[in-house]
């Protein structure tokens, strides 16, 4: 039986998607600029290109343009970074995304960097981790910003919490416990080397559940009335099931969020807010 709260992903993404469209409007009718993502897809893996088009689609949905690059399987890092290199000088790009993972030959750091840190809206590049440690203005990762969002949205007080990270990825957990240490949260970082984990996730006012291990967090982990975040999504048997094992930890927690509906749908909306704002920061116009 379920008692936490669930925490409503799509209707807090709802809220930013509103926001941005009502930005790109402003920002059409002030300067006749249209706000575009540029995304980038390469290679053949049917869940990035399904990712990818999702991102298409939310663009036309809020007014904004969008710019499809495909390349092949078989592209070399030279090839990807030329390509990101123009997406760069077109000044009709506010945004630029490269979807993630490429194939293997290509060095994805060297294509990341070649994104400039003013079109970075996916905040993947060295310069946007350093803005977003230091809390300084830039573009956040798409995932933990939009956990932020969702945290505020339902009030709570992140301030001198004990917050437990679980995953340590550059687009997930490292980021996560930048934001939340930003907020005076006292971040504990846990990964596949993490002596006791249980123990730790017992200690925790704020699990945030970054794995990619189905139902790999155990309802008997959580303190009573914790808030846990659960940015897993992985294949299950009758659809995407998340990192924690949701029935026996909704039993525990306070505030919980759904997968699918919890995170997922904010990573997208934190994006294409990102674009907008790029592309009235290129604009020159505060919007
Ligand atoms: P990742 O790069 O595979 O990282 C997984 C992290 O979990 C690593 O830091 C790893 O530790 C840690 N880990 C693995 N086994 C562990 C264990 N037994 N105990 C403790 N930690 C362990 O994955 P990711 O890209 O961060 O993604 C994590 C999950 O989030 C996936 O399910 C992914 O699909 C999902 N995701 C969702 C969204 C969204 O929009 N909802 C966006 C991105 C990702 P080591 O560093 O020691 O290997």
């Amino acid at each position: 039986m379920t008692t936490a709260t669930l925490i409503d992903g799509k209707r807090v993404a709802q809220d930013v998607q509103q926001q941005t469209a009502a930005r790109v409007e402003k920002l059409k009718q002030a300067v006749g600029v249209t706000a575009c993502l540029a995304t980038v897809l390469v290679g053949e893996d049917p869940a990035s290109a399904k990712y990818v088009a999702a991102k298409r689609r939310l663009c036309e949905k809020l007014g904004l343009a969008s710019v499809f690059v495909k390349l092949d399987e078989t592209t070399t890092t030279e090839q990807l970074v030329d390509k990101i290199n123009e997406l760069g000088r077109d000044a009709n790009v506010h945004g630029i995304l490269l979807q993630h993972p490429v194939p293997k030959q290509i060095d994805e750091r060297a294509a990341f960097e070649a994104i400039p840190a003013q079109k970075d809206v996916d905040g993947v590049t060295f310069h946007s981790f350093g803005t977003m440690f230091y809390g300084l203005p830039g573009y956040e990762s798409c995932t933990p910003g939009g956990i932020i969002r969702l945290l505020d949205a339902y009030d709570v007080d992140i301030r001198g919490k004990h917050a437990v990270v679980i995953g340590r990825s550059a687009i997930l957990g490292k980021p996560m416990a930048g934001l939340l240490l930003n907020r005076d949260a006292t971040v504990t970082v846990c990964h596949s080397r993490t002596v006791d984990l249980p123990e730790l996730v017992k200690q925790a006012d704020i699990v945030v559940a970054a794995v990619g291990k189905p139902a790999f967090v155990q309802g008997d982990w959580i303190k009573d009335g914790a808030v846990v975040i659960d940015a897993g999504f992985n294949p299950g048997p009758k659809g995407n099931i998340g990192d924690v094992d949701f029935e026996p930890a909704s039993e525990r927690a306070g505030l919980i969020t759904p997968v699918p509906g919890g995170v997922g749908p904010m990573t997208l909306a934190v994006l294409v807010e990102q674009t907008s704002i790029a592309a009235a920061r290129q604009a020159g116009v505060e919007i």
